[in-house]
């Protein structure tokens, strides 16, 4: 089968593997459909690294992806052969004291798709996953929205851990990639109703606004402290943080009434943020991390399925596999309007 692999720093090949075989009555053989580029990839593809996960060249990245049931193991009952699934790239133990404790997604022995030293990407034509992360959603979503329901849980998730009080609280995003207009779109989806965007580059800003929040700030050339107290004069409740930069944790920290949320979902490059403590101290500001998702999948697929959520908006290109290259290339420089590109098969 033919398979991308990155090969080093920016560069990638597609290659003829053999194709991965069904090795337990668990597990599913996937025909691929849809897979996303997703900024994780792009750290992995411009860094070689995220943290301590630091890639062996050459290696198959990708876990965003939709695609059908082609063989399964005889233990699997949750799908059947022909069936689109979403893909959840989390595999876990589920005896551990973490997945017995309802955290699948911090399983002491987690592998995770397209994670270096854990499995294979999916950036290929088969993957081999267990039958459990597999979602059927044949006829209710198409492979693209079936293909985007993986970043969309995660802004389910981060809007889950921020617990807001009601719909009306006052609340803040910064970064309006997938992940912060995943949050906005679920957001939305809930009826909140202020929102502000914090985003430098105006194509993105503007997307956010199409697709509700109440105002855009362009950190880059506004001063978002500024702008912000002079529309909500006792500030603001909840702030996520989805772009894992630092200018984004001082101002959000300056933005963020006392008792108020700062939830981390961006990924800084090299794994190290300071925080104002004077500011973090004296207003007591809670903060909460968020570990991709955990049990968002289904509602995310039902959010897309119903029409309350529009996941589609957020993609601005679609390659084929051969033209992987070009995918992350527009990603990684932010080139041609880009937010979300997806690799499709035909
Ligand atoms: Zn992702
Ligand atoms: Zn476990």
């Amino acid at each position: 089968m033919k398979q991308v692999v990155l090969t080093g720093i920016k560069k990638m090949e597609m290659v003829e593997v053999a194709a991965p075989i069904i090795t337990s009555a668990d597990e599913v053989k996937i025909k691929l459909k849809v897979i996303g580029v997703c900024g994780s990839d792009i750290h992995y593809y411009s860094e070689g690294r995220i943290g301590s996960q630091v890639v062996e060249f050459p290696f198959p990245v990708g876990h965003e992806c939709s695609g059908v049931i082609v063989e399964k193991g005889e233990n699997v009952d949750n799908v059947n052969i022909g069936d689109l699934v979403v893909v959840d790239p989390s595999v876990y133990c589920g005896v551990c004291d973490q997945c017995l404790a309802g955290r699948p997604h911090t399983c002491r022995s987690n592998k995770f798709l397209g994670c270096p030293g854990q499995l294979d990407g999916c950036l290929g034509e088969y993957i081999v996953m267990p039958g459990f992360t597999c979602f059927p959603v044949t006829g209710s979503l198409n492979p693209v929205q079936a293909a985007l329901i993986e970043p969309l849980s995660i802004g389910l998730y981060a809007v889950k851990l921020a617990a807001l009080a009601n719909n009306k609280q006052r609340i803040a995003i910064f970064g309006a990639g997938p992940i912060g207009l995943s949050i906005l779109l679920k957001l939305k989806a809930d009826g909140v109703q202020n929102i502000g965007m914090v985003e430098p580059l105006a194509y993105r800003l503007e997307k956010a606004l199409e697709i509700g929040a109440e105002y855009g700030i362009q950190p880059n050339i506004e001063d978002v402290e500024a702008k912000v107290s002079a529309m909500n004069e006792l500030l603001l409740d909840v702030v996520f943080e989805a772009s894992g930069e630092q200018d984004a944790v001082d101002n959000a920290l300056k933005i963020l009434k006392p008792g108020g949320k700062l939830i981390l979902v961006g990924i800084p490059p090299d794994a190290l943020y300071t925080f104002n403590m004077d500011h973090m101290r004296r207003n007591e500001i809670t903060v909460v991390n968020v570990r991709r998702q955990n049990g968002c999948v289904e509602e995310a697929i039902e959010l897309v399925q119903s029409g309350k959520i529009n996941a589609e908006l957020m993609v601005t290109h679609q390659f084929k596999l051969e033209e992987t290259d070009k995918a992350f290339d527009i990603v990684e420089g932010y080139k041609d309007g880009a937010i979300k590109a997806m690799i499709t098969f035909d």
